[in-house]
């Protein structure tokens, strides 16, 4: 039976607490789920103890945000690490911080076109979570200036927008040391998902598979048949094992959860490789 291995709650910018993501999972027939909130593992003891109530299996993980040196947006799933490792745990830290004043700024220069303010923002997100553009676009949904995050994402809220503010992010090839340092799994996240921006080239995939990259996730829905062929083909050159996953982010997304999944066999080559923390079966 299969895992969804990609999955966010208001802890970042999914719109459900981590339990109530957990229990969709189960509804939908899941065998398990990994929660993988951007930049933050706050949500894993809630999700944690209903996965035991809910009676599937918990992955804790969590989604690295990465800047490649050309400004390349890079995120990096992983799985099953020691959350207080300081190397990795310091890194988030610092792009928390970094996100939170680049969101304020972002709505310093929106608020003067839009009627939106900082204290909507901050309706939108539950208390201490990863801030982000998501979370904006409500603001600017609520403010009745687009209809939807999809909407706010394709018009003023693009890196080309003069609205936009970048953040400090680490480079991917760190981050994939950062993350076997702890302990942890790492996954590149939607490595060809050309819809978000410019996506890697060769020798940065390959810096990031030198490194020790374990898996990539092929099965997403912002891939084409040809970028997940190409990732197939890539994982049986280098020895990488191959994910799916929805990358659901609640109503945040279109995204349903199971959409795409990972069979049992990798997500024991998962948990064969991880030293950081433990995998939580009913
Ligand atoms: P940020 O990291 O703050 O720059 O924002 C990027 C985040 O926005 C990612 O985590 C995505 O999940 C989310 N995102 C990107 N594109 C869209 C979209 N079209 N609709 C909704 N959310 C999106
Ligand atoms: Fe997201
Ligand atoms: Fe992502
Ligand atoms: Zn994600």
């Amino acid at each position: 039976m299969p895992f969804d291995l990609h999955t966010h709650s208001h802890v970042s910018d999914g719109t459900e607490p981590p339990a109530a993501v957990v229990r969709a999972a189960a509804s939908a027939g899941l065998t398990g789920l990994a929660l993988t909130d951007h930049d933050s593992t706050a949500g894993w003891k809630e999700a944690h103890e209903q996965a035991l109530s809910s009676g599937i299996s918990f992955i804790p993980g969590m989604e690295v945000s990465c800047f490649s040196e050309t400004g390349i947006s890079v995120h990096l799933l992983s799985y099953l690490h020691d959350p207080h490792a300081p190397g990795l745990y310091g890194e988030i830290e610092r792009s928390r911080q970094s996100r939170l004043s680049r969101a304020q700024r972002m709505v310093e220069r929106l608020a003067g076109d839009y009627p939106i303010t900082w204290e909507m923002v901050l309706e939108h997100s539950s208390p201490n979570a990863t801030i982000g553009r998501p979370h904006i676009a409500d603001a600017l949904v609520t403010a009745g200036v687009v209809d939807d995050r999809s909407a706010a994402f394709s018009s003023i809220l693009t890196p080309r927008s003069p609205y936009y503010v970048g953040h400090y992010a680490p480079d991917p090839v760190e981050a994939v040391r950062l993350v076997i340092e702890a302990g942890g799994v790492p996954v590149f996240a939607h490595p060809m998902a050309s819809v978000r921006g410019r996506v890697v080239g060769v020798d940065l995939f390959r810096e990031m598979i030198d490194a020790g990259l374990a898996g990539v996730e092929a099965d997403h829905r912002d891939h084409s048949e040809e970028d997940r062929r190409t990732l197939w083909d890539l994982a049986r050159e280098h020895g990488l094992f191959v994910t799916g996953s929805s990358d659901y982010h609640g109503a945040g997304k279109p995204n349903r959860l199971g959409e795409y999944t990972t069979p049992d066999a990798v997500v024991a080559q998962i948990e064969e490789r991880a030293t950081g923390s433990a995998v939580i079966r009913p």
